[in-house]
């Protein structure tokens, strides 16, 4: 097969949320296998530049417009250069963005990402913009080819869209009803990907539980296979290999009993529940159309206890909807007293245009809004602090991670993520210099490789100390906090990528997070929309 000719070099900016970063992984994906490399680390410019956007908050279009305006003078000064925008904020602006922005290429929508490298080439080819906005989906992005951020993790879409209609989300508007992938479709990506060496999948869906609404055909949320997801996760469990399954993000309304069993039978789906709250005020939930009250949501948390008593649970909240009384904010409160969060992503409301809620009476002054999230998110911060100090003491297997640690070259430590996903720095003793490097990891003391965990391996420690967004094992005298050491296929594939050439072990520039158990962001970065996933 001839070698492919280089067409040039990419780079994908990711905004917004998970299913935006699923999506920039297949965009990576699909420039690589239309010829094109990724642009060096920390490259701000590359032959090929993508957005991938975010329309949630009111400053995502100042934010597009601000980057593109940037990008003109890059352009201007690198002949040859293209421009493309996709994602929810070019599926609701279209043609808008090249008429604002004319240097801008190529523009994409959500539902027809595998159109990139056509489209590029068509702007080339005819030197004209190209703007294509599917009203539904062309192909399940999980088709296409994907380049994945981490060899040992990975993200994996049940669906896209959402058939829900609440009044302060955009989404249904920009991504369209759900559409679910075939049981068989998904468990045959989670098997490629073990064979990869992956060993743990996030399930992604904007809304995970409504997962099999679209079976048959029922696209009305309520036909269907109401037990597919459950049946799904236990399906999971058969999976060789496959060591921890997440998923993102579920939903009250449809949060049914059988995913709970599901989860407490199922050996590798972790005890760790995002569930959105957004409000704890029955008020403020109907305003938002949210189809749940404060007493169903406090019956599922208590079930998810009762069933998994380690469980981590985190959420979404809101805070100042138009309308939100103090009496309603302190019911909000009283459901963070009663839930014990171990963290939770908190956001002042903001008007989107094009929702229901932009509109709507009784928007809250700002000053209103910042007091009462700084009480929120002061109250939350305690509760977070309490329940890691109840992990000291536990001895708890980590997935070591990539990075997770930005004081771990000064403090000799590593990372990983324990089970319920709680972050936890380990030491790894304080030994000679030599090795450091042999496997890519950067100053953590030097200890031989043969000593070292790798990102994807598993260690055993004991947790030793507990801060409000991340735990610490230490070990006895300064030294090592790891009571054993687990080398897994994970790790070898971390490792793999690690002897790659430059060139080829670098994923596209994705900018983001998954909900976890770690210092929330004031406005946590990533999780602009506050529904979890979408
Ligand atoms: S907030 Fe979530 S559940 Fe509600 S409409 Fe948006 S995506 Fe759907």
């Amino acid at each position: 097969m001839p070698e492919q000719q280089v067409q040039g070099s990419y780079l994908v900016r990711t905004y917004g949320c998970q299913m935006n970063v699923h999506d920039s992984e297949r965009l990576s994906g699909l420039l690589e296998a239309a010829g094109y490399v990724p642009a060096p680390d920390g490259a701000s410019e590359a032959d090929v530049v993508v957005l991938n956007t975010c329309a949630v908050r009111e400053n995502a279009d100042n934010r597009l417009y601000g980057n593109l305006g940037h990008l003109a003078s890059v352009k201007a000064a690198r002949p040859g250069m293209r421009i493309a925008v996709g994602g929810c904020l070019a599926q609701k602006d279209r043609g808008e963005i090249t008429r604002r922005a004319p240097w801008v290429d190529v523009v994409f929508g959500t539902h027809n990402i595998g159109s990139l490298p056509v489209l590029l080439e068509r702007a080339r080819v005819r030197d004209e913009a190209q703007v294509e906005i599917l009203e539904s989906l062309d192909v399940f992005p999980s088709t296409l080819p994907t380049r994945r951020e981490s060899a040992y993790a990975a993200w994996v879409s049940v669906s896209v869209g959402c058939n829900n209609t609440c009044t302060f989300c955009i989404v249904p508007a920009l991504r369209g009803k759900e559409r679910d992938r075939r049981p068989g479709d998904i468990l045959a990506e989670i098997e490629a990907l073990v064979a990869e060496g992956v060993c743990e999948v996030t399930l992604l869906g904007q809304n995970v539980n409504a997962y099999g609404s679209d079976f048959g055909g029922a696209a009305d949320g309520h036909g269907g296979d109401r037990e597919a997801f459950a049946k799904l996760l236990r399906a999971c469990g058969q999976i060789e290999g496959l060591e921890r399954v997440r998923f993102t993000s579920p939903h009250p309304r449809d949060f049914t009993d059988d995913v709970i069993a599901a989860m407490a039978e199922t050996p590798n789906v972790m005890p760790q529940l995002h569930m959105p709250l957004q409000s704890g005020s029955d008020t403020v939930l109907k305003a938002m159309r949210r189809s749940y009250r404060q007493e169903r949501y406090l019956g599922i948390i208590e079930r998810v206890r009762a069933a998994m008593p380690d469980a981590a649970i985190t959420t979404d909240i809101i805070v100042g909807f138009p309308g939100e009384t103090e009496a309603d904010f302190e019911q909000t409160m009283h459901v963070v007293r009663e839930a014990r969060f171990s963290a939770a992503f908190t956001f002042q409301y903001s008007k989107r245009p094009g929702t229901p809620a932009a509109t709507m009476d009784g928007q809250v002054p700002k000053a209103v809004v910042q007091e009462r999230y700084e009480r929120l998110v002061a109250l939350q911060e305690e509760i977070s602090w309490e329940e890691n100090k109840k992990q000291v003491g536990r001895t708890v297997e980590l997935l070591v991670a990539d990075g997770e640690g930005r004081k771990n070259d000064s403090t000799r430590r590593m990372s990983g993520r324990a089970p319920d996903n709680r972050l936890v720095h380990f030491a790894v003793g304080d030994v000679g210099h030599s090795a450091v490097g042999d496997i890519g990891h950067s100053a953590v003391g030097g200890t031989p490789a043969s000593e070292l965990p790798r990102p994807g391996d598993m260690v055993s420690v004991e947790v030793t100390y507990a801060a409000p967004h991340h735990l610490n094992a230490d070990g006895p005298d300064g030294g090592s906090a790891i009571k054993a050491l687990r080398r897994t296929r994970s790790g070898d594939a971390w490792q793999a990528r690690q002897e790659q050439p430059e060139s080829e072990r670098r994923p596209a520039a994705v900018v983001l997070g998954m909900p976890s158990i770690g210092r929330p962001a004031a406005e946590p970065v990533g999780q602009e929309n506050a529904c979890g996933v979408c």
